[in-house]
């Protein structure tokens, strides 16, 4: 007989982390591999398999609401790879029959079977890496696909039956103007889908763009903050409410499964590079394909890092994340959470409310403005600086 019901059970998010890519973008600092090779595929799906089905009996008193299949790229990898794992974690964890299931893909790997078949499985969401609507610059980040096949890819994800269509963006790319980033952004929005993800490039070191940042034009802060704001602008114009700094979505079409990472949800992750955070503690899974496969086969350890985190680091995650998005942060939660004060933190958001860096919400609650996520990383640095000076308030009594 369970000892909990369905109610008293715990939300948790699973990350699927699949290392495949057809190529690699310029860009790219994620763990990806550019090999298709079948046995090594068979052996990464045994090992994340035998992985889900270790890990399983440790979570009885967790629900499943959100799946997630990012990388490298899930649509390359395929459906039958997919479902297996999808299966292996149905029957590992108790997943809810209206769990949120996302897939990532790219435009180029997207057949009408694919996504007829994961649509079966009961993928529900699908997060389309478009990126830009130039076909040059697609080429010259090393995107392994063009605008026209993302026109197609849009009408066979709906043509399927998904209702949920996030789609990414980048902007901030070598020689792109704030003309045709506006233009690019209406473009992909007469595509109607539910959210949008729109990210600055971020040049990486260890990334081929890295070697010849300089050369390739790439547009200053100014321009880009422009950019960032102009976004902000055309979206909500268009019906996309921002929960994120970088995040988009029409009403009620957040993603659930991003949301858990920024509101302190539990979450676990499978396969290389895939983090964690469980039962109070984080931890990362070896970025190596083959170690991972040969540390499961052996039992051996596959985890890098496994960090019991103290409460004033939770306080400190608090701030860097929840000041991410809108729903920002709050005097009761904080305090009650981590016994750390909130007023000197206050008195610094009244200061940047000065700035209209800042607002607080008819409920109390703060939240930076576009401007202020623009310079989120200073005015939060500050935060935790304050933090680290605040005695605990138990101990001030
Ligand atoms: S498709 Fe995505 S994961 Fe793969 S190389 Fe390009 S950016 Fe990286």
């Amino acid at each position: 007989m369970p000892i909990l019901g369905r109610k008293d059970k715990t939300p948790l998010g699973i990350y699927i982390h699949v290392p495949f890519c057809r190529s690699k973008c310029q860009y790219c600092d994620f763990y990806s591999l550019t090999t298709k090779d079948d046995r090594l595929i068979d052996r990464f799906v045994d090992a994340i398999c035998a992985h889900i089905r270790e890990t399983g009996p440790l979570a009885p008193g967790y629900r499943v609401d959100t799946v997630y299949f990012g990388g490298g790229t899930p649509s390359y990898f395929g459906a039958d790879g997919m479902a297996t794992i999808l299966t292996a974690a149905r029957r590992a964890f108790d997943v809810a029959s209206d769990a949120e299931i996302t897939f990532e893909a790219n435009p180029d790997s997207i057949s009408d079977k694919l996504l007829r078949r994961l649509r079966g499985e009961g993928f529900n969401r699908v997060s389309l890496g478009v990126q830009n609507d130039n076909d040059e610059l697609l080429r010259r980040l090393g995107r392994p696909h063009n605008y026209a096949q993302v026109l197609t890819a849009v009408q066979r994800i709906r043509r399927a039956g998904y209702r949920n269509l996030s789609l990414d963006l980048m902007y901030g790319l070598p020689g792109q103007t704030l003309a045709a980033w506006q233009e690019t952004l209406t473009h992909v929005l007469n595509l109607a889908p539910e959210h949008m993800s729109c990210y600055a490039l971020k040049v990486e070191p260890g990334t081929p763009l890295y070697d010849y940042k300089d050369l390739c034009n790439i547009p200053n802060d100014d321009v880009q903050a422009d950019m960032y704001l102009s976004a902000v602008n055309i979206l909500k114009e268009h019906g996309y409410r921002q929960y994120e700094i970088s995040n988009f979505a029409r009403k009620g079409m957040v993603s659930k499964h991003n949301l858990k990472y920024w509101m302190g949800g539990e979450y676990l992750g499978f396969g290389p590079d895939a983090s964690s955070d469980f039962a109070g503690k984080r931890f990362k899974v070896v970025r190596d394909l083959h170690a991972y496969i040969d540390g499961i086969k052996r039992h051996g350890p596959v985890l890098e890092e496994v960090q019991e985190i103290p409460i004033r680091e939770r306080a400190g995650e608090y701030l860097i994340t929840r000041l991410r998005t809108t729903v920002g942060i709050e005097r009761e939660e904080y305090e009650k959470q981590y016994l750390l004060p909130f007023d000197p933190l206050e008195e610094a958001l009244f200061r940047c409310r000065d700035h209209a860096l800042a607002a607080k919400t008819s409920e109390g609650r703060w939240r930076l403005t576009p401007e202020g996520f623009l310079v989120s990383n200073s005015i939060i640095s500050d935060l935790l600086l304050i933090q680290d000076q605040s005695a605990p308030l138990a101990r001030r009594r």
